[in-house]
C-alpha cells in the first residue's frame, strides 16, 4: 500500500458542527442543557407543532459572528435562512431550518503549521432530536427504539472548509486549530467525544499531478481526533484498492467503526437538490449592520496563534507555547500569572512540569485546585529573592494546590527558607570536610568530581536549604 500511496495525491475537506453555548435553542425559549430527562426541553416550537413561530436567537447570531471573525470570514450585510426537508423520526417538522446560498459567514481561513486552510462558509442551523435504540440505554433485547428531542433546536455553526488538506496530519492540525478558536472565543465547549464539535471529513484521490479532483466519500461519526485519522487513512486505502482495480468511488456518505477500524456505506449521497431548499417563510432575511460586527470585533479576545506568538517571544519554545495553548485552562492561568509580574520561564516551568503533571494524575482541571495565580507569582518571587530554592518550590507546589496555602507559610512554617548566611554555611562545609578526610585526600589528589559528592553532603545536612552558589564557592575555597 505505501507504494502505491505515492502514486495518488489525496484531497480532504471537512464540514465541522459547533454546538454554540446559548441558554436557549435557536428559535425557541428551552434550555440547552445536557443531561436532562427526555422531552423535558420541548417547547411546542421544538416539537415543531403546526401554527407556532420561531424566533430567532440574537445571541446566536452574535456568536455566529465572533467565530466568522475569528476564523477570518466576511460577514455579509444580509444572510437569510432556509427550510431543508428530509424525513426523520428525530426531526417531526420534517425539515431543518438552516442555510443555504446565503450564510452568515463566507471566504474566510485559519492557519495551520504555516498553511493556509480556506474557509468557504459558516452557517447556521438548528439541531434534530436524538434516537435511542433498542439495546441501549437497558432497552436490550427491545425492537424499538426512542426519541428524546431535548437537542433539537440547539444552535449549530457548521463550518465548511475548501478541499484544501492533503494528509490526515493537516486534517487533524485543522481540527484541532478549529477547536482551540472556538473554546478560546467562548461559543463552543469543543467537546468531540460528547459531541459538542462534530466532523464530517470529505475525502478523495486523485492521480499524482491531476488538477481534476476524484469523487468524494463523506465520512460521519467520528468522535475523537485519533478517531478522524484512523478514518482517513482507512479511507484513503479503501479508495486506491478500488481505482486500482479498475473500479469507480461512488459520491456516498459512509459511517466510521471505530472498533471494527473501518467505515461502511450508510447510503447514498443527497445532492443538494434533494432537499428542496427554499427560503424560511416564517423568518425574515437577517440584516447584519457594520455597526454591529464591529462591536462584537471589539470584544475579540486574543486568538490561539496570537497567543502562540506572544508566548514565543516571552522565550517559550514553539513546542512549549503550543502545548500550553492547547490546554485552555493553563494558558489562562499562565496569563494571569504573567499579569502579576512574574518571571515567564519559571512560571512556564512549573505550570507545564508539577502543575500540569498533578492534573493530569488527577484528571481534573487548574480551576478545581485551590492554586490560585496571586500564590504561584508569589512563589516564584521567593525562589527569584532566594528565600528558598527551586528544588524546595517544587516540593510545595502539591500541597499549595491540594490547600490553598501561601508559599510563604508553608516555608515559615516547615522552616525551609534557604540558608544564604555564609557563616552558617561555611560552619556545615568544614564539618563535610572533616567528617570525609579520605574523600579530601582523592580530591587533592585530582579526583576533582568528588565536589558533587561533598555538595551532596552539605545539602543532605541543610535538608536541602543551603544556597548551592554558596555550597559550591565555599567548598573550593575550603578543599583548595
Ligand atoms: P455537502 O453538504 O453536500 O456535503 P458541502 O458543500 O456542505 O456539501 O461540503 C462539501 C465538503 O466537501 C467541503 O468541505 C469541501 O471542501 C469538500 N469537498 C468537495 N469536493 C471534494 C473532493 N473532491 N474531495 C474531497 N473533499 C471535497
Ligand atoms: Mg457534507
Amino acid at each position: 500500500m505505501e507504494s502505491l500511496r505515492d502514486k495518488y495525491e489525496v484531497v480532504i475537506g471537512l464540514e465541522v458542527h459547533a454546538q454554540l453555548k446559548t441558554k436557549s435553542k435557536i428559535f425557541a425559549p428551552d434550555g440547552t442543557e445536557f443531561g436532562k430527562e427526555p422531552n423535558s426541553q420541548t417547547s411546542p416550537i421544538t416539537l415543531g407543532m403546526p401554527g407556532v413561530l420561531p424566533v430567532l436567537n440574537r445571541e446566536v447570531v452574535n456568536m455566529g459572528i465572533l467565530t466568522g471573525l475569528a476564523l477570518n470570514c466576511e460577514i455579509p450585510e444580509r444572510c437569510k435562512f432556509d427550510r431543508k426537508q428530509y424525513f426523520y423520526p428525530d426531526l417531526p417538522k420534517g425539515y431543518q431550518i438552516s442555510q443555504y446560498d446565503e450564510p452568515i459567514c463566507v471566504n474566510g481561513y485559519i492557519n495551520i503549521k504555516g498553511k493556509r486552510i480556506g474557509i468557504t462558509r459558516a452557517h447556521l442551523e438548528e439541531d434534530a432530536g436524538k434516537l435511542v435504540h433498542a439495546g441501549a440505554d437497558g432497552l436490550a433485547g427491545s425492537s424499538y427504539s426512542l426519541v428524546d428531542l431535548n437537542r433539537a433546536g440547539t444552535p449549530l455553526l457548521e463550518i465548511v472548509s475548501e478541499p484544501d488538506m492533503r494528509s490526515s496530519d493537516e486534517a487533524r492540525a485543522y481540527m484541532e486549530e478549529l477547536r482551540n478558536i472556538v473554546r478560546y472565543i467562548g461559543v463552543c465547549d469543543g467537546n468531540l467525544e460528547e459531541g459538542s464539535m462534530r466532523c464530517d471529513a470529505n475525502i478523495s484521490i486523485m492521480p499524482k499531478g491531476s488538477k481534476t479532483f476524484g469523487t468524494r466519500a463523506e465520512i460521519k461519526n467520528v468522535n475523537s481526533f485519533s478517531a478522524l485519522q484512523r478514518a482517513i487513512e482507512y479511507e484513503i486505502d479503501r479508495q486506491i484498492e478500488i481505482v486500482e482495480e479498475g473500479g469507480e468511488v461512488v459520491q456516498e456518505t459512509r459511517l466510521w467503526d471505530d472498533n471494527a477500524r473501518e467505515t461502511k456505506s450508510m447510503r447514498g449521497k443527497e445532492d443538494a437538490h434533494d432537499y428542496r431548499y427554499f427560503p424560511e417563510p416564517d423568518l425574515m432575511p437577517l440584516q447584519i449592520s457594520r455597526e454591529w460586527v464591529q462591536e462584537i470585533k471589539d470584544r475579540m479576545p486574543e486568538l490561539p496563534e496570537a497567543k502562540r506568538q506572544r508566548y514565543m517571544g516571552l522565550g517559550l519554545s514553539e513546542y512549549d507555547a503550543s502545548v500550553i495553548v492547547e490546554q485552555m485552562g493553563l494558558a489562562l492561568f499562565f496569563d494571569e500569572v504573567l499579569k502579576l509580574g512574574a518571571t515567564p520561564k519559571i512560571a512556564v516551568n512549573f505550570i507545564m512540569g508539577e502543575i500540569a503533571a498533578y492534573l493530569k494524575e488527577e484528571h481534573i482541571e487548574i480551576t478545581d485546585t485551590k492554586l490560585t495565580p496571586e500564590n504561584l507569582a508569589e512563589l516564584i518571587s521567593l525562589i527569584e529573592k532566594n528565600t528558598i530554592s527551586n528544588n524546595i518550590g517544587k516540593q510545595i507546589i502539591i500541597d499549595m494546590m491540594k490547600t490553598g496555602e501561601k508559599a510563604s507559610s508553608i516555608v515559615e512554617k516547615r522552616g525551609l527558607s534557604q540558608i544564604t548566611d555564609e557563616s552558617a554555611i561555611k560552619a556545615v562545609v568544614q564539618k563535610v570536610v572533616d567528617a570525609n578526610p579520605q574523600q579530601v585526600e582523592a580530591y587533592k589528589g585530582g579526583k576533582t568530581q568528588l565536589l558533587g559528592f561533598f555538595v551532596g553532603q552539605v545539602m543532605k545536612e541543610t535538608k536541602g536549604r543551603a544556597n548551592p552558589k554558596a555550597v559550591n564557592d565555599l567548598l573550593k575555597e575550603i578543599l583548595g
